[in-house]
């Protein structure tokens, strides 16, 4: 990826810290935001809450804010009344989407507990 003097309009390398056209100093890249899955689920995903199967038409409707209901609803009678189209679709994108990756609290490493207090001997 090149990156652009905002001067002069010259390509330069992605490292670069002043344009060789120009001589204006370039901007630092912007990070992109982190990315929070538990508020604005943007990617399709299928989430590990409210799933029935594999949380594919949970998903759907997470990504394009449609009625869960209407998704399975649909999924149904696709695979009943569609020779079996839902049911392929569902598949495919049990295949495809990736699992929402799991979100611990800061700090905390996956599956170590917070170690008791320390309780000191009875005498
Ligand atoms: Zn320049």
């Amino acid at each position: 990826m090149a990156v652009f003097c905002r001067n002069c309009g010259k390509s330069l390398a992605d490292d670069a810290r002043f344009c060789s056209g120009c001589g204006g100093q370039m901007q630092p890249p912007v990070a992109p935001p982190p990315y929070y899955p538990t508020t604005t689920v943007t990617r399709l995903v299928r989430p590990r809450m409210g799933r029935m199967i594999a949380g594919v038409c949970q998903g759907l409707s997470n990504a394009y804010a449609w009625d869960v209901v209407w998704v399975r609803v649909i999924t149904v009678l696709l695979t009943v009344f569609g020779g079996g189209s839902g049911l392929l679709a569902y598949v495919i994108f049990w295949i495809v989407m990736p699992e929402e990756p799991l979100i611990f609290p800061p700090g905390m490493p996956p599956g170590v507990p917070p170690p008791p207090p320390y309780q000191p001997p009875s005498q």
